[in-house]
């Protein structure tokens, strides 16, 4: 693999979502969900030019998230694209239901989708309450199948833990391993205090359970 000198974060500001998760931070801000693109004032090419290898000093890392899903920001493809052709590596945070847009990531050439990453939000009980858990589990396997990398990520919440002996049911039949957990925070507090009501004893047992490294 190719060193990495930098890692680069692109907040991408696109206020789109398809999903209402419960434990959503974006939900919490005064002001989201306005259904707004993007106003990007540089093209893919212009943006790609500007974080070229050269004058990074290496290759880098990106990460592109967006105030809401990422892929619905317009020509989120175009721009992660002209920066992995400068030869890059690129993680798109996704909740993977957008599929005409994966369609488009998945289309690029074999060569520049290794190097692309899909950092999959498994949210579980909206996958469910909509009926797109089907949806996530091919689009996963359509992005392995395409030699790109889906890491599949669980945000642990109380309102989960009654579904999470069905959630490891589902993971190991469709992913054939049980899924990553990331942490919530409370974003209210000015500390580091985990999104539960739980014990933390009680917190750890249902959530250990899982054997996550992250
Ligand atoms: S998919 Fe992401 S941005 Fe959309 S509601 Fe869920 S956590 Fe928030």
């Amino acid at each position: 693999m190719d060193k990495m000198e930098k890692m680069l974060l692109f907040a991408v500001p696109t206020s789109i979502c398809n999903f209402r998760c419960m434990y959503c931070y974006i939900a919490q801000r005064p002001v989201h969900y306005q259904g707004l693109q993007a106003d990007m004032k540089y093209s893919p090419e212009q943006v790609a030019y500007a974080c070229r290898p050269e004058r990074l000093g290496g290759l880098a890392y990106m990460n592109f998230c967006g105030e809401g899903e990422t892929l619905l920001s317009r020509d989120i493809d175009l721009y992660v694209r002209a920066l992995v052709e400068r030869g890059h590596y690129a993680e798109v945070v996704t909740n993977l239901t957008i599929t005409p847009m994966v369609n488009k990531f998945l289309a690029w050439p074999a060569e520049l989708r290794a190097r692309l990453e899909f950092k999959c939000s498994f949210h579980y009980m909206e996958l469910k309450k909509r009926g797109l858990l089907q949806t996530f589990a091919d689009n996963v396997h359509r992005v392995w199948d395409a030699g790109a990398s889906a890491n599949i990520e669980v945000t642990p919440h109380d309102e989960l833990v009654p579904y999470a002996d069905e959630l490891k049911e589902f993971s190991m039949k469709n992913f054939g391993a049980l899924p990553h957990l990331t942490i919530a925070r409370d974003d209210r507090t000015k500390g580091i205090d985990y999104l539960t009501s739980l014990p933390m004893d009680e917190y750890d047992r249902v959530w250990g359970s899982f054997d996550s490294e992250f």
